[in-house]
């Protein structure tokens, strides 16, 4: 249990707020910045509200428009290697289209983001217990639109349309009966594996951008370890999630597939919110079963389990209403 002592002490579900540097368009529009960061209080940020009122709000760690991808890793990393250990993990990333969500889980290939430097952590880590412990890494990759699971990593482009389902397991457990999970040994293979999950993602949709965030994006990473001393097996999973986006849609637009679209995103986010504070308060009862999302995690989120949710917002004074709406989510969860 190499990192987990730390982790211990603060509990199993922590909240990270990544805020986004304002972009060129939004300094041209002449937007202003209302979000402001204390220099030596790292888990804190003000919000400016529009009657100048500033409204406080604390996390366990409060990442800065400057933070780049390394600096979020290394509070990510302790949370995502205790996979090796046998924990189940969920990260998730929260918040409105446009504010960073895919830049911190997925990255580009220069700013690359938690999900490959997991990995990357996954065999380092791996590697270097290999003297007591034998581990075999597996991935799996798949979508959540409209209450449906869609398989990313199918081979057959055939079988692209084909519909999974969550069963109950013998043992209690959740599982996708014929999910694809692909045996992986090194960085380049995952990388290969992330990109061609990607297209599958985008086919069938108008535009690549609109459906990704109309739909939950799931990176899962199966751990199957073996200690070499005493032959004992454990499984974990690690689930690495990037969210539909949280904006509330105005309701003149909305019609038609838009709207029932709206409707399920709504109605998973907010089935989430309600697990993920259900366990913090220690209720008696998880409602698990009220999205496909919380019912497929549902091994992944408990009270054994590590939980990382990722508020992420926009700086700018056009989005904030939005921003005051993820900050109060994450806050509730918390
Ligand atoms: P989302 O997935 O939440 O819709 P994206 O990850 O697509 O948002 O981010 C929107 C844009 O902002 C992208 O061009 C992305 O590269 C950029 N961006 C997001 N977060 C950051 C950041 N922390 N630093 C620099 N650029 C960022
Ligand atoms: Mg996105």
């Amino acid at each position: 249990r190499l990192y987990n002592e730390v982790i211990e002490l603060k509990g199993n579900i922590r909240v990270f707020c990544r805020c986004r540097p304002l972009n060129q368009a939004e300094v041209e529009k002449g937007c202003n910045n209302v979000a402001e960061f204390d220099s030596c209080q790292e888990n804190e940020l003000h919000v400016l509200a529009a009657d100048s009122s500033k409204k406080p709000f604390k996390f366990d760690h409060v990442f800065r428009p400057d933070d780049n991808q390394e600096a979020v890793f290394a509070e990510t990393k302790p949370i995502v290697t205790s996979v090796l250990d046998g924990y189940n993990v969920c990260i998730f990333a929260y918040g409105q289209t446009g504010t960073g969500k895919t830049f911190t889980m997925e990255g580009t290939p220069e700013h690359r983001g938690v999900n490959y430097r997991t990995l990357e952590e996954l065999f380092r880590v791996s590697e270097e217990r290999m003297g007591f412990m034998k581990y075999e890494l597996f991935v799996s990759m798949l979508e959540v639109y409209n209450e449906k699971l869609r398989d990313l990593l199918v081979v057959n482009p055939s079988e692209i349309s084909k519909r999974l389902e969550i069963k109950q397991a013998a043992d209690g457990t959740q599982e996708v009966p014929g999910l694809v999970e692909s045996h992986v040994s090194s960085t380049e293979e995952v990388w290969k594996i992330l990109q061609s999950g990607n297209c599958i993602r985008s086919v069938g949709s108008t535009s690549a951008n609109e459906q990704s965030s109309r739909s939950h994006c799931l990176l899962r990473v199966t751990v199957k370890g073996e200690s070499l001393i005493d032959g004992q097996k454990t499984k974990s999973h690690l689930w690495l999630v990037d969210l539909a986006g949280s904006e509330r849609v105005g309701k003149i637009e909305v019609e038609g597939e838009r709207l029932k679209e709206s409707q399920f995103i709504n109605k998973s986010l907010s089935a989430l919110g309600d697990v993920i504070s259900a366990l913090a308060s220690k209720s008696s009862h998880i409602p698990y079963r009220n999205s496909k999302l919380t019912h497929m995690l549902q091994n992944s989120l408990g009270e054994d389990c590590k939980t990382l949710m990722f508020v992420q917002i926009s700086p700018s004074s056009a989005d904030l209403g939005e921003t005051l709406c993820s900050l109060n989510f994450a806050t509730r969860v918390r």
